[in-house]
């Protein structure tokens, strides 16, 4: 009871964040995972996987009507993504900082797409926009017993 009265005030949340097929191309998978992992967020979930195009168009429905939106969907699908589901207080827009603005150019230097990034179109890294989103995309990228219910023992070190 007391575990759950405390996840609760800390306002702990999930988020889906995924390596862009680029950034798996590159080398980046061990980089980008140390960001959230060093942030002292808890990994849930974790695979390699070839995204087919139906579930690329379902992840991107909202930008549907965008102009790049086949470029986009072409790109997602262009090689293997890895998908993470990451949980902690306030993560979903504190991976959307760590992650920094959609065009790598405009990205602060820090962030990951400001150091590893310079195209909108090869910009690494997704991360859900909102918490609503969050539950959609973990729900949409996972099926059920992928994801770990464990207790991360450094937790009491991360948060008092
Ligand atoms: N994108 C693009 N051209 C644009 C805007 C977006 O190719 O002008 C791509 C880019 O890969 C981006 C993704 O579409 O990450 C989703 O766009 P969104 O606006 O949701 O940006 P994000 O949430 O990823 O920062
Ligand atoms: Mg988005």
């Amino acid at each position: 009871f007391l575990t759950h009265l405390k996840a609760s005030m800390e306002d702990v949340q999930q988020t889906y964040i995924m390596i862009k097929p680029d950034g798996v191309q590159r080398g980046l998978v061990g980089e980008i995972i140390s960001r959230f992992e060093h942030k002292g967020f808890t990994l849930k979930g974790l695979k390699l996987f070839q995204c087919p195009t139906e579930l690329a168009e379902e992840h991107y429905r909202d930008l549907k009507s965008k102009s790049f939106f086949p470029k986009l969907v072409k790109y997602i699908t262009s090689g293997p993504v890895v998908c993470m589901a990451w949980e902690g207080p306030g993560i979903v827009a504190a991976a959307r900082k760590l992650i920094g603005a959609t065009n790598p150019l405009q990205a602060e230097p820090g962030t990951i797409r400001g150091d590893l990034a310079i195209q909108v179109g090869r910009n690494v890294v997704h991360g859900s926009d909102s918490q609503e989103n969050g539950q959609r995309e973990v729900a949409l990228w996972f099926k059920d017993g992928e994801l770990c219910e464990w207790t991360q023992e450094i937790t009491p070190w991360l948060r008092e």
